[in-house]
């Protein structure tokens, strides 16, 4: 049998009152979801534990599997992987941010969508000045990137910048967590290499006509999520299956890499709301003539979540339904697939809140021995009564896998 986890990031939501008190999930046109969740079972799914931050890592860990109060991993290390660097022992990674900042406020989290040229020229720049060769800097995509630092300590406390906008950058220093030593050495460095950024932005010369012309423009470097690799079995050896990862999303395919999964590259998979659809669900098929196992990840819903625009949400869960999930499951009726498949958020980004909250996710298994039950719509009310109950961070993986 192949299986499918299919994850629509943030599609959950709380009642609207522009649509008559309802979800944007349950106000959208979603009649594949519907039927999969009638000629199967639904339920709901704590996937973030008590205690822990509502992060996609965290989320996404536990439908993959991987206990997030055991496993937990920063994102770092995690778009390190994704992008093809390879942590040794001793070495941490952070994401690296661009921002843009005035007066020594951070006044956002982007510091402007940076060409590829640019990036290279901006890294490369931020590369010379590093000290003694325990510093790299490696270029992402636009003000995304990399930072790696070698036998450093990541239990230091930073400041991821989205959540800081307005504040003093000089009231955010990267603090030790503890006693250690090599913690205050850690965010001692990082300290050093925030301030002399400022300077190495600004000795590049497009970067000051920005500025001068008012735009958005790259200020200053703002490292965050600090961590060594993560040390996951893989899925081959829990559970003896072959998998793959389609996401257009570092963080995720970074998961993927280090569960064992194959990354699955889907031409024109952007992350937004303008993704190939269509070019996943073929991607999503082709591989899984070959392995036993795929996670599909979309990305859409989230960002309308955070841009708090219900409209273009409402447009995101549509497309997922007419444009993936249809020809999906017609490909599979059609060849006679034996699948179970599964359906679910992440987490809620709900519109009105414009941010990750903790709350259970509806979620459906629809095909081979997913069982059924009288739930005949998949939304986050209809679900309350599926035969699935509420999964906890752990139980989701032993019922869909075994
Ligand atoms: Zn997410």
């Amino acid at each position: 049998m192949k299986r499918l986890i299919i994850v629509p990031d943030g599609m959950a939501d709380h009642p609207v009152a522009a649509l008559s008190n309802k979800t944007p999930l349950a106000y959208a046109r979603t009649p594949v979801m519907d039927r999969l969740a009638a000629e199967g079972s639904c339920g709901r799914f704590n996937t973030v534990p008590e205690g822990m931050e509502p992060g996609s890592e965290v989320a996404n860990m536990a439908i993959m599997g991987y206990e997030p109060d055991l496993y937990f991993c920063n994102r770092g290390p995690l778009e390190a992987a994704s992008m093809g660097v390879e942590l040794k022992p001793g070495e941490i990674a952070l994401r690296c941010n661009l921002i843009h900042t005035v007066n020594g406020r951070i006044l956002s989290h982007s510091g402007g969508d940076l060409e590829p040229e640019e990036a290279e020229e901006v890294i490369s720049a931020l590369n010379s000045m590093t000290e003694k060769g325990d510093v790299q800097f490696y270029q992402g995509v636009s003000y995304r990137h990399i930072l790696v630092l070698r036998h450093h300590n990541a239990r230091i406390q930073c400041f991821p910048p989205h959540n800081h906008l307005g504040s003093l950058t000089g009231e955010l220093k990267i603090l030790p967590q503890g006693e250690d030593p090599e913690e205050k050495e850690t965010a001692d460095l990082l300290n050093r290499l925030v301030a002399k950024s400022a300077g190495v932005l600004q000795g590049i010369p497009w970067i000051r006509e920005k500025a001068r012309k008012g735009e958005r423009f790259p200020g200053l470097i703002w490292p965050w999520a600090p961590g060594e690799s993560p040390a996951f079995p893989t899925l081959v050896e829990r559970t003896g299956l072959t998998g793959g990862v389609i996401s257009a999303v570092d963080l995720i395919k970074g998961l993927g890499i280090y569960a064992g999964l194959e990354v699955i590259p889907v031409d024109g998979a952007t992350g937004n709301s303008f993704t190939n659809y269509e070019g996943k669900a073929m991607a999503a098929l082709d591989a899984l003539r070959r392995l036993d196992f795929v996670y599909l990840h979309v990305e859409a819903p989230d960002e309308a979540g955070h841009d708090g625009d219900v409209e273009l949400k409402i447009k995101t869960i549509e497309d997922i339904d007419r444009r993936l999930l249809k020809p999906l499951i017609s490909e599979v009726e059609k060849t006679g697939m034996d699948i179970r498949i599964a359906l679910l958020p992440d987490h809620p980004t709900p519109v009105e809140v414009r941010t990750h909250i903790r709350e259970p996710v509806p979620v459906l298994i629809w095909g081979r021995g997913a069982g059924r039950d009288d739930v005949v719509e998949f939304s986050e009310e209809a679900v309350f009564s599926g035969r699935l109950g509420t999964f906890s961070p752990t139980s989701f993986f032993k019922d869909f896998f075994f």
